[in-house]
C-alpha cells in the first residue's frame, strides 16, 4: 500500500487528489486537543508531551532545551503539538520555517495554488525548482528540508464553511496566512467555535499587522471588524505589491505567537494588534476589547454548551450583489484583434499604476479601483459606452464593475479571472503573479 493520498477540498467534500511524498491528509480519527485545555486559556500549555527523546533529537533541539522557560518539557510539548497553517502566502514561509525549526510535531498546510515564479520574492521556503507544482507539496518539502521529524499534512484545497470544522478541529493553534476576506472570516469563526487560538497576520506594500485572537479569553477577530485595512474588502493583500521582508517580519511574530501559546509562555498578543511600517521601522500597537454583542463569540460564551462542537458555523448571508457579465480571455482576445466586428468598447485596467509597469493589456485605459469609486469614470466614459474591466484575478475588477453599474454605466463586463486567466488561456509568457 502506498502513502495515503492528500486531499483536495471542494464543495465541502474531501476527495483524493494526488499521491504525494510521505505526507498525508489530516487523520480525522486522531483525538483533538481536550476542550478543557482550550477553555483554560493562555496560562495552560495547549500541547501534550512527546515521548522521551533519543540523543540525536536532544542534540537537534539543544538550544531550545537550554532556554529557560522552554526546557525539555517545553520541547516535548512542541514535538507533540499540532499547528494548522492555512494559506501558503508570504506569511506562511517564515511561520513554517520557524515552526519546523522548533520541532512542532504536526503541521497542516492548506492551499490550492501552484508555486509561481513571482512568489519567490517573499516565500523563501519554496525554491525555483517548485515553480508550477502545488504549494502544499513545496511547503512540505521545505519543512522537511529543515526538519524531517515534522509530520506534514497537506490539503490541496480551500477551507470553506462546510469543511473548516472537520479540517481544523484537531489543531492546537490555527495560523491564518490567507489573503481573502472570505477565507479569513471562515477561519475566524471556526477558531471561535472551537475555542482554538487563532494567530492572524496581513501585509500590504510596506506595512503589516499581526494579532492573536482567542475567544473566549479575548476578542475574536469578528469582535473588531475594523482591524483589517479598508482595502481588504475588495483587494487581497498580496494582490497589490508587497515588500518581501515585511512578510518575514510579520510572519516571524506569528510563528513566535504560535510557539508561545503551545507552552503558555509569556504574554500572547491577545487583544492587541501590532502594526509595522517598514519604511520607518516603527511598530505600533492598538488594544481591542471583546465586543459583548459579538455575534460570533459572545452568545456561545454565555451558554452552557460553551464551545461545544455544534458543527454549525454561521456565516453572514451572502451579499446580494449585482454580478457583472463575464467575458473569457479568448473571447476578449478576439474582440481586441477584430475590433471592427464588435461594438466599440473600452478596456479598463483597475489595478495600481505600479502593477501596470509589470504588464498591461494593449490599448487598455487605466483608472484605479479607488478612482472608480470616486466617480472618475464619468469624466472619461459615457454612460452608454461598453466597458470591459480587468485586474489581476477578477476581484478588484468585480468591485469596480459593481461601482460602475451603480453609477449608471450600462454595458459593463468583466474579464473572468483577470490577467491570471489571460496568461493561462491566451499568453503563457505574460508575467503575472
Ligand atoms: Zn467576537
Amino acid at each position: 500500500m502506498g502513502p495515503a493520498p492528500a486531499y483536495v477540498v471542494c464543495s465541502g467534500a474531501l476527495t483524493p487528489r494526488v499521491e504525494a511524498m510521505s505526507t498525508v491528509a489530516p487523520d480525522q480519527t486522531a483525538p483533538s486537543t481536550p476542550p478543557e485545555r482550550r477553555m483554560a486559556g493562555p496560562g495552560t500549555p495547549l500541547a501534550d508531551m512527546a515521548p522521551e527523546f533519543d540523543r540525536a533529537t536532544v542534540q537537534r533541539y539543544a538550544r531550545n532545551i537550554a532556554t529557560p522557560g522552554i526546557g525539555m518539557v517545553g520541547q516535548r510539548r512542541w514535538s507533540a503539538a499540532r499547528v494548522a497553517v492555512v494559506g501558503l502566502g508570504g506569511l506562511a514561509s517564515p511561520v513554517l520555517e520557524y515552526l519546523a525549526g522548533a520541532g512542532v510535531g504536526e503541521l497542516l498546510v492548506v492551499d490550492v495554488d501552484p508555486v509561481e515564479l513571482s512568489n519567490l520574492q517573499r516565500k523563501p521556503i519554496f525554491g525555483t525548482e517548485w515553480v508550477g507544482r502545488p504549494k502544499v507539496e513545496a511547503a512540505a518539502a521545505g519543512v522537511h528540508r529543515i526538519n524531517d521529524r515534522v509530520d506534514v499534512r497537506m490539503v490541496d484545497g480551500y477551507v470553506t464553511s462546510e469543511n473548516a470544522l472537520e479540517l481544523l478541529e484537531r489543531y492546537d493553534v490555527i495560523v491564518d496566512c490567507t489573503d481573502t476576506p472570505e477565507a479569513r472570516r471562515v477561519i475566524a469563526r471556526t477558531a471561535a467555535e472551537l475555542a482554538v487560538p487563532h494567530v492572524w497576520g496581513a501585509v500590504e506594500q510596506f506595512s503589516g499587522r499581526v494579532a492573536t485572537w482567542w475567544a473566549p479569553h479575548g476578542p475574536c477577530s469578528e469582535c473588531t471588524p475594523d482591524f483589517e485595512p479598508p482595502s481588504s474588502s475588495a483587494l487581497s493583500f498580496t494582490e497589490s505589491g508587497v515588500f518581501g521582508p515585511v512578510t518575514g517580519q510579520v510572519g516571524m511574530v506569528m510563528a513566535s505567537e504560535a510557539l508561545k501559546l503551545l507552552l503558555a509562555l509569556g504574554e500572547p498578543l491577545l487583544g492587541w494588534i501590532l502594526q509595522v511600517d517598514t519604511l520607518t521601522q516603527q511598530w505600533t500597537d492598538d488594544r481591542r476589547a471583546a465586543d459583548p454583542q459579538c455575534p460570533v463569540c459572545r452568545p456561545a460564551a454565555s451558554s452552557e454548551r460553551a464551545w461545544a462542537h455544534t458543527g454549525a458555523i454561521t456565516l453572514p448571508p451572502a451579499d446580494e450583489l449585482w454580478q457583472p457579465p463575464e467575458l473569457d480571455a479568448s473571447t476578449l482576445q478576439q474582440m481586441m484583434q477584430n475590433r471592427e466586428e464588435f461594438e466599440p468598447f473600452v478596456l479598463l485596467d483597475v489595478r495600481g499604476e505600479h502593477e501596470r509597469e509589470v504588464v498591461a493589456l494593449d490599448g487598455s485605459f487605466h483608472l484605479s479601483l479607488d478612482e472608480v469609486r470616486e466617480g472618475k469614470a464619468k469624466e472619461v466614459f459615457g454612460p452608454h459606452d461598453n466597458v470591459v474591466v480587468y485586474c489581476r484575478n477578477g476581484r478588484r475588477s468585480a468591485e469596480a464593475a459593481r461601482q460602475l453599474h451603480a453609477q449608471g454605466f450600462g454595458g459593463v463586463f468583466l474579464l473572468d479571472g483577470g490577467l491570471t486567466q489571460w496568461a493561462r488561456e491566451v499568453d503563457p509568457e505574460l508575467p503575472v503573479w
